[in-house]
């Protein structure tokens, strides 16, 4: 039996590791070499129903403990999530398929800091409300409520930084939550959960059901939930939103995008080609808001081609363990699937120039062969009408689109229903300001591209979602608000007195 194989997750509600009732379990594998993990249980109906009762137990003595109290519980699990950052990323690594490289530095420590965040954000004052003096003897004073009990449901791009954007605001705000991750990606939930009962967190706060999109659909619909917080494709949030908004219940939703990268004239071709290599192969380019349409100067062609190619060559897909890989699979057989018929269409039926890889997987060690490896691949000469050009593909898939005007680089960034992320790159920061005036996302970037830290605000525009996580603005997606009008003046005013 491989070391690398993992305890069996059940499902984690009233403080305590529980059985699943349903009978019925699934197994997940390791992407880099399809071998199996763990089996995970799957939450019956009457599971979920129980994990919902522990969270609204909990709820009343939660949402009234000092937001002081609920602060020092959120950082010792800050702490406990720093000390175990390696064992925890080893396990990411191993579920995801993703480089330990990258899960090391950014996965855990990501979530971290936005619990660490809202810890401090609450622990300082900052879910007070307003106090306004409307008259001498007359003042309106604002609270802010928790919700009640809530829902997440993770994508398997960043398990356990999903749970941790989700949570975090969730808890500090006085909410319990269920969380039901991605079923490709499962291992992190169990774990975070006896993490945050270390930390002290009282038994029915933070919950963990697992299963498939029949579970997420029941976790999501039932009457008690009061908010729920998605990231997952555009097409499952339409569905998702839709079933919430019938019982007007708060959702945020994080979707899916197709992010233009524009680079200027003026631009530094280095940081040009940096850029536009983490905007589309970083994490096997499995990265929601990924700039995949990277909008170059016409001009440029050679000069910029020439460079990529270079660069691309430091792209090392490998053992996911190894300190030089930088590259791992796609994270399942069906997702893998689902790319590889992109690059074929984007090689027969759109006709698109490939300038880098193509179908078949990297050259790569015997015992990674099973694995669901592509290779990094950059189309050139793209038109805007093509499907690859179109789509949100979630793989290491370059679009390159040559333009003649910056005016019409802007409106063919523009033209998707999609507006998760867009950046530019250029010297000229005046120009910069004014691009980013018109392009239509939530996130944008100048002469960078990715980083989104605890204190940046995210969430798409236009089909990529709804509300914004982190920042100060996330966690209002988690209160409600209640005014309140004192009057001292001891007399109350009627239109209805005796004439
Ligand atoms: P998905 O929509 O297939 O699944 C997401 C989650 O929803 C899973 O946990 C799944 O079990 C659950 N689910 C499926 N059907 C459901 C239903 N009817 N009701 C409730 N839950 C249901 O998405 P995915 O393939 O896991 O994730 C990749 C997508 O996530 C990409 O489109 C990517 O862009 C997006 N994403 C967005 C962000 C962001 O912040 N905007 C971040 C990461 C990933």
């Amino acid at each position: 039996m491989s070391s690398d194989v993992q305890s069996p997750r059940q499902l984690f509600y009233d403080g305590e590791i529980k059985s699943a009732t349903s009978g019925k379990s699934f197994q997940t594998l390791n992407p880099s070499n399809a071998n199996t993990l763990a089996d995970i249980h799957i939450a019956s109906n009457a599971d979920v129903d129980a994990a919902i009762a522990s969270a609204d137990r909990a709820f009343p003595s939660w949402s009234q403990t000092p937001p002081a109290a609920r602060a020092r519980i959120l950082q010792k699990a800050v702490a406990l999530l720093r000390e175990r950052n390696d064992e925890i990323a080893r396990v990411e690594s191993l579920d995801s398929g993703k480089a330990y490289t990258e899960t090391s530095t950014v996965d855990v420590l990501s979530g971290a800091d936005v619990l660490e965040y809202y810890a401090n954000f609450i622990g300082g004052g900052g879910l007070n409300g307003e106090t306004t003096q409307l008259r001498e003897d007359a003042w309106v004073y604002s609270n802010k409520a928790a919700l009640g009990v809530c829902a997440g449901i993770g994508a398997w791009n960043y398990p356990i930084q999903i749970a941790l954007w989700k949570s975090a605001p969730c808890l500090a705000a006085g909410n319990t939550m269920i969380y039901k991750p991605s079923e490709y990606t499962p291992l992190h939930a169990q774990t975070l959960a006896e993490i945050y009962r270390e930390a002290g967190l009282p038994a029915g706060v933070f919950n963990v059901v697992y299963g498939a999109g029949d579970v997420g659909s029941y976790l999501t619909s039932h009457p008690t939930i009061a908010k729920v917080s998605f990231t997952g494709q555009v097409s499952t949030g339409l569905k998702v939103a839709g079933s919430a908004a019938g019982r007007m219940k708060y959702v945020t939703m994080e979707l899916g995008g197709k992010s233009p990268l524009i680079i200027l004239p003026d631009a530094e071709l280095d940081n040009a080609v940096n850029g536009a290599m983490m905007a589309n192969f970083y994490s096997t380019g499995q990265v929601c808001t990924n700039g995949t349409r990277v909008f170059v100067p016409r001009g440029w062609k050679e000069a910029f081609e020439k460079r990529l190619l270079e660069q691309v060559e430091h792209v090392r897909p490998g053992p996911l363990f190894d300190e030089a890989t930088n590259f791992g699979p796609l994270s399942s057989a069906i997702h893998q699937e689902k790319v590889t018929e992109y690059i074929r269409h984007g090689i027969e039926t759109d006709k698109a120039k490939l300038l880098y890889g193509g179908l078949g997987k990297p050259s790569l060690p015997k015992d990674l062969e099973n694995g669901y490896w592509v290779r990094p691949t950059v189309f050139t000469d793209c038109r805007d009408n093509m499907k690859i050009v179109k789509d949100e593909i979630f793989g290491p898939v370059m679009s390159i689109l040559y333009y003649d005007t910056v005016e019409e680089a802007v409106r063919r960034a523009n033209n998707t229903e999609l507006g998760l992320a867009a950046g530019v790159f250029t010297k000229d920061i005046n120009q910069a300001h004014r691009i980013i005036g018109q392009l239509q996302a939530g996130i944008t970037w100048i002469n960078t591209w990715g980083e989104s830290p605890a204190e940046m605000a995210v969430g798409g525009w236009k089909k990529s979602g709804l509300g914004v996580e982190n920042g100060r603005k996330g966690i209002e997606a988690w209160l409600q608000n209640k005014s309140t009008l004192v009057d001292m003046s001891g007399t109350v005013p009627t239109v209805f007195a005796k004439l």
